[in-house]
């Protein structure tokens, strides 16, 4: 009981410069998907410039919570990107 209490006492110590700091729900900006926020911006298998966006420095692609990309167009991206890998537009892995 009195360690908790201790705990407690010390876990505020370490937390006094941000009052509810938690590093597992850190507070971030929720990103706008760029497909639903921009309706002239269409996705483009031949179009690699565009597709690089969507594709880390290995060729992998992104996970949602990098892109920020709705679920729909996260769909859209992995269909493109991997129409595009097969046309050798972009490549299926680097290195
Ligand atoms: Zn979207």
């Amino acid at each position: 009981m009195a360690d908790k209490k201790q705990n407690r006492r010390n876990n505020n110590r370490n937390n006094n410069m941000d009052e509810d700091y938690n590093p597992k729900f850190r507070k971030m900006r929720k990103k706008v998907c760029a497909l639903c926020s921009d309706p002239n911006l269409v996705l483009d298998y031949k179009n690699a410039d565009q597709l690089r966006k969507f594709v880390n420095e290995k060729g992998k692609i992104l996970p949602r919570r990098a892109t920020g990309a709705c679920a729909k167009h996260q769909r859209d991206i992995t269909v493109a990107v991997k129409r595009a890998r097969h046309i050798a537009v972009l490549p299926y892995s680097e290195n």
